[in-house]
């Protein structure tokens, strides 16, 4: 009989990715997926702390499994991601004694190891260690649908060194580290292999991609060797950062066809004293310049934004730039987040949090209030157009997919589609999701 394994994420795509890891060597041991935490032989916390609240949740599902352990002392609870930390954390084996292992970010190998040393007599009786060291270095897509095996994500660059007053990402993933190119490379061929169509590259600031390697390593260097892979439909990218998105990035984004017109590009803040605190490098200005030049290369593309409010000392008219920024750039998502101090961090090390939650709450309702709009007024003018959707699954009697825009779309039909590019004329575009019928030459 096979193991079985379960995993518990949140936090963002790089986490889930992680996950997507983790469950891929578990696969390569003989494990395979259960959506139980109870019944799982091992299960895997993989955690994010880029806020309280989610340090909160990670630590309060930590709790819940604990009377789990005491049932059956055998099953092995693994936690991961940030509240792990690239150092480890002794204090956390002392706080939470029924975890075995602690895993850094993006790094499966503690728990591989230790099941390899405990599990000796039954990975020996299933042949396994054999099998697992045959394919070792492949990336084993888990034969579970939570793993959309359509598109994908995959990291390029680990860790961020770039130190924003308010982020706790550099304390808890290191350093900037990119994969070279060929790891990467037979990475996504490895994947296209197992069926996917779709990859997002990942990094924290991705457009640094080969900074730390060499001068003649970068992200449009990279999207030129992805693009070359045969069966690879499409490709995106993600975080970009204002200071380092390139005309080489842009260039090769307007001129290699599989590259989406998608770039998520935080401004944080419309005020300049706000982002000189955050230490972000840039003036409100400097992002409306490089907006519009990324839309003279991309007329057609879909801009992305992340806005933090209630940063320390954020005034209301400091708020209200951040208003007028989004309202005049018009951008098709605006990711928002309430400030929330993280330890050892600068802002939370120097920087009062007085901005009241009630306060901050508010901030949080106009930014989506206005979002909405924005992005109701732009999804309109889908209304009768014919777009390509990549269909990722079928999803309550609709398949689901995504246009080259990331718009998520809906529609219905009798026929196969998962996996497939299809032409699909848009009927209704709401704020969040589009419907459509297929073009009839699809049928
Ligand atoms: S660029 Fe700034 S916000 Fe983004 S991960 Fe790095 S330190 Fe954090």
């Amino acid at each position: 009989m096979n193991k079985t394994y379960n995993l518990w994420t949140s936090g963002c795509q790089m986490n889930i990715s992680d996950s997507q890891r983790v469950g891929s060597e578990l696969e390569k041991l003989g494990y395979r997926y259960i959506d139980s935490h109870r019944e799982a032989d091992v299960v895997v916390i993989n955690t994010c702390v880029v806020r309280q609240s989610a340090e909160d949740r990670a630590t309060g599902f930590i709790w819940w499994l604990k009377p789990l352990k005491k049932d059956n002392p055998h099953k092995i609870f693994a936690l991961m991601g940030c509240l792990v930390g690239v150092k480890g954390n002794d204090q956390l084996k002392k706080t939470f004694p029924h975890i075995d292992v602690l895993m850094p970010p993006s790094n499966p190998m503690p728990l591989i190891n230790y099941i390899l040393n405990k599990e000796e007599a039954w990975l020996a009786s299933k042949s396994i260690e054999k099998r697992y060291a045959l394919q070792d270095g492949d990336l084993i897509l888990p034969l579970h649908e939570q793993y959309n095996l359509i598109a994908t994500h995959v990291p390029i660059v680990y860790g961020c060194s770039y130190m924003c007053s308010y982020c706790v990402i550099p304390y808890r993933r290191g350093i900037e580290r990119s994969r070279p190119v060929d790891e990467i490379v037979f990475e996504v061929r490895s994947l296209v292999k197992q069926g996917v169509k779709e990859v997002t590259l990942l990094g924290q600031i991705v457009d640094r991609y080969g900074y730390d390697i060499s001068d003649e390593v970068r992200l449009a260097d990279l999207l030129q060797k992805v693009h070359d892979i045969d069966g690879l439909e499409r490709i995106r990218f993600l975080t970009s950062h204002p200071n380092y998105m390139t005309d080489a990035i842009l260039h090769a984004v307007a001129y290699l066809p599989k590259v989406c017109q998608h770039i998520e590009i935080p401004i944080q803040s419309g005020d300049d004293e706000i982002l000189k605190q955050m230490r972000r490098n840039y003036t409100a200005d400097d992002y409306r310049r490089l907006i519009h030049r990324i839309r003279e290369y991309l007329p057609n593309s879909n801009i992305a934004t992340d806005v933090i409010v209630g940063f320390p000392g954020e005034t209301v008219e400091q708020f209200q730039r951040t208003i007028d920024v989004l309202e005049s750039l018009k951008m098709d998502v605006c990711h928002v987040a309430m400030y929330s101090p993280r330890p050892n961090t600068v802002s939370a090390k120097t920087m009062p949090d007085d901005v009241p939650a009630k306060e901050k709450k508010r901030r949080l309702d106009v930014v989506n209030q206005l979002q909405q709009e924005i992005v109701a007024e732009i999804n309109k003018g889908y209304e009768g157009q014919t777009v390509e959707v990549l269909v990722e699954e079928k999803h309550n009697g609709k398949w689901k997919g995504r246009t080259r825009t990331n718009k998520l779309v809906f529609f219905e039909d009798e026929h196969d589609f998962k996996g497939q590019l299809v032409k699909v004329r848009i009927e209704w575009a709401g704020p969040w999701s589009m419907r459509g019928l297929v073009c009839p030459s699809e049928l």
